[in-house]
């Protein structure tokens, strides 16, 4: 199956991809919102919930169908038994009454009747949730429970960066090499802590000071500017705050062998994928490397523990490495196959 690779709201809608798109707005709290639902053919569709005060409605659009795909594949690539969906709340976060706004998404998320459970992401946090959940059940990340899904999303990413290590250079160690990482944030704090103690020298950076002095500090980090983070002489090339940073402009920028990191939909369009394969940049589909935090979120969700949790984390090194190696037996770009191996699953059901 193709799949539409736009930022335009049209033709994503026109390629029929989602089984399910829903706006809602509450007059009495200024919310809106909108729930894209890609696929529940694996089980309810599982995504976070995203506040941020977008530019247009057609971005917030954007971004709720193309991140709900990408849940779909990371849950099928996770082998977890959820489809994909993901919530976007258009509002500013400086003004709205926190409570009266999640208390309306809890409400939005209720009256889906469980097609689709919600949790944090950008711009949202576990204290959030509890006023989800004061509306529905269909809710995870909650304080107190499976906690912050970070620590193993960027675990999962340092596996994932190992397996593409090996596959480039025929050894796991990032021991000697040099990471550039993109927001240090709570993933990519955690994947420095992991990258730093790996014997890799970390250079970073952050719109936030705070969130880079703190990986300066603890970490030995070298600290750049935002616009410098692309063209740092250096092995791997982590993006770990918002996506679509992998643009024209800024692939024409990069030094490194290795493109890993937390954020979705690091591509702004699949040509940006083919672009990094003819550069011979290796480049680990998102989808697959930060699945740590919805496998974390099955300890809340399906009981498990936090062993078995860990240890499907640990793995995410097999998947990546299996899509690295199919993509290069079939001379393909690895979001190719990562893509095409995904719908198998969900078709396959
Ligand atoms: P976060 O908000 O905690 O951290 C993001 C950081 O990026 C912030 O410190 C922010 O200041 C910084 N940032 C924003 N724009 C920047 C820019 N232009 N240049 C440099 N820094 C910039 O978010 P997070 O939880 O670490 O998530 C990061 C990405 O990973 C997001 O795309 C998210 O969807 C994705 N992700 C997160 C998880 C998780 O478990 N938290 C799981 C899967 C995917």
């Amino acid at each position: 199956m193709e799949t539409s690779s736009s930022n335009n709201v049209c033709e994503l809608f026109a390629s029929a991809e989602h089984e399910r798109v829903v706006l809602w707005s509450d007059p009495n709290s200024a919310y809106r919102g909108i729930i894209a639902i890609h696929s529940t053919t694996l089980g309810p569709a599982l995504g976070g919930t995203r506040f941020r005060n977008y530019e247009t409605d057609q971005a917030a659009s954007v971004d709720a169908l193309r991140l709900s795909r990408a849940m779909s594949y990371k849950n099928a690539m996770a082998e977890i038994p959820f489809g994909g969906g993901k919530a976007v709340i258009i509002g500013n976060a400086e003004t709205c009454n926190r409570e009266q706004t999640f208390r309306a998404h809890g409400r939005f998320v209720e009256s889906l009747g469980g097609l689709f459970i919600t949790g944090e992401d950008v711009g949202t946090r576990p204290a959030d949730m509890n006023y989800v959940s004061q509306e529905t059940r269909y809710v995870a990340g909650l304080p107190g429970r499976s906690g912050d899904p970070s620590p193993m999303t960027a675990h999962g990413v340092f596996r994932s960066m190992q397996a593409c290590a090996r596959h480039r250079w025929g050894c796991d160690s990032v021991a000697g090499r040099t990471v550039a990482i993109q927001g240090c944030g709570s993933t990519g704090y955690h994947l420095a802590r992991e990258v730093h103690r790996a014997g890799a020298k970390v250079i970073a950076t952050d719109v936030s000071a705070t969130a880079l002095e703190r990986v300066v500090e603890e970490f030995d980090a070298v600290p750049v500017s935002p616009a410098e983070i692309f063209a740092v002489a250096a092995d791997v090339f982590a993006p770990c705050a918002l996506g679509g940073v992998l643009d024209d402009e800024t692939i024409r920028q990069l030094k490194v062998e290795i493109v890993v990191g937390s954020a979705n939909n690091q591509l702004l369009s699949d040509a940006q994928g083919d672009s990094l394969a003819q550069l011979n940049i290796l480049y680990a589909p998102d989808f697959v490397a930060n699945a740590g935090g919805v496998i974390n979120g099955c300890r809340e969700l399906l009981g498990w523990d936090e062993k078995a949790a860990a240890n499907k984390v640990d793995k995410l090194y097999d998947r990546m490495t299996t899509v690295l190696n199919t993509a290069a037996a079939a001379g393909e770009p690895p979001f190719k196959v990562a893509n095409q191996m995904a719908q198998a699953l969900i078709a396959g059901h």
